[in-house]
Formats: structure tokens, sequence, C-alpha cells
């Protein structure tokens, strides 16, 4: 049964949609969502579950209202006229089980180097970085972050079984990349998710751009 739309998920909604738009236009302009890839999320309601979330397929630069639909827990649109992409499953995913009240995820060059790079590792750690400390909860330098890396699949259900196991053995992280595709991370808001964002797409471009050194 999907959910019932009301005033307060109404007035939810409105301002995570203006918030998303700003956003998505923000992160378009620093080259992470080129040619209509990457989704954003914000969970506006946990009772019963409703997410405001771009619809598929649709160019970040310069999002209008209607792009922004609401979906419930299975995915059935309760708000606008667009589609979820598949990869919105993993959205509904993280806002559960990590507990995150938004979700961002960017087609970055970086996150495909990485993840390119490191070919047969489910995942890199990140430490010694003062950036580190952008991330929710982290208060040293000397934090190990661990940022997975998972197989690209088209079959996202599949992914989204993997995502599972993840959170459960390592439920501190804050993000994932998935390869040759690119980063998810996630935040308590839209605000926290943005921040966690920037500090990994940062952390990400400083590895990379070390590789080119060591491999000389
Ligand atoms: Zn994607």
């Amino acid at each position: 049964m999907p959910a019932k739309w009301t005033s307060e998920l109404e007035s939810a909604f409105n301002a995570s949609t203006h918030e998303i738009i700003e956003i998505g236009k923000y992160l378009y302009n620093r080259g992470w969502l080129y040619a209509t890839s990457g989704n954003l999320s914000s969970l506006i309601s946990t009772d019963p579950t409703v997410v405001a979330i771009t619809e598929s397929g649709t160019f970040k630069g310069n999002l209008k209202t209607d792009n922004i639909i609401a979906i419930d827990s299975e995915m059935n649109v309760i708000k606008g006229k667009g589609k979820p992409s598949s990869e919105t499953l993993l959205h509904l995913k993280l806002e559960a089980s990590a507990k995150a009240g938004a979700v961002l995820h960017t087609h970055s060059v970086w996150s495909n180097v990485i993840s390119s790079y490191f070919s047969e590792s489910e995942g890199i750690y990140l430490s010694g970085y003062e950036m580190l400390k952008a991330l929710n909860g982290v208060k040293t330098h000397e934090h190990e972050e661990f940022l997975p890396i998972i197989e690209n699949n088209q079959d996202m259900k599949k992914v989204s079984i993997e995502l599972d196991d993840i959170l459960t053995e390592k439920p501190g992280i804050h993000g994932l990349i998935l390869r040759k595709h690119g980063l998810y991370t996630w935040g308590r808001d839209l605000n926290e998710a943005l921040r966690h964002l920037e500090a990994l797409e940062y952390l990400l471009e400083s590895e990379g751009r070390l590789l080119s050194f060591k491999d000389k």
C-alpha cells in the first residue's frame, strides 16, 4: 500500500526539492554529474518511509521541481510523474541500513581512476589526511577510513545484497565506490552528505594524483 500524501510530507518534500536542485547544480558544475549521471536523495519521512529523489535519466545541472519525485519504501512513486532509476534501491538501502538522512551519488573521474587502478581490491584505506576530519565522527588525521569498492552490475538487486554485507561488516563507513561507475556517500542530512562527498572526492583525487608519481 503506497504511503498517503499529507501536508507535512508536502512541506518536507518542497524543502528537500529546493536543496536537491541547488546541490545538483553545484555538483554538475564540479564535473561530478555529467551526462544525466548520478542521483540525489533525501529521506523526508521515516514512518512511513518517504524519500525525495531525482527522477531517472535527468540532467542535474538545471533541475526543475518536477524532476524530483517522492517514493515510498517499495519504490512506488507517490509524488510526481517521473520514474525512479534502478539505483534508487541503493538509496533506500542506505537510508534504512546506514541510517542515512540523505544519499548523494556521483559519477566522478577520480572514483573511476582509483577503482580501475585497484582492480583486484575490495576497497582502499584512506589515512593521514587532515580532510578525514570532515567525515562525521572522525577526530584525527590518523583515522583509517575504509572505502569499499563493489563490482559494478546492471542488476542493482545484486549490488544491494553486497552492500548489505558491507554495512554489516563495516558499519562505520561513510561511502563506497561502484567500480568504474561512481561514488556513493551519505549523511544525516543533505548538508552532511555534501560535506562527506566533497571530502571523499578530495581524498580520491589526492590518492589518484599520487599514483601518477608512483608509476614513474
Ligand atoms: Zn550511477
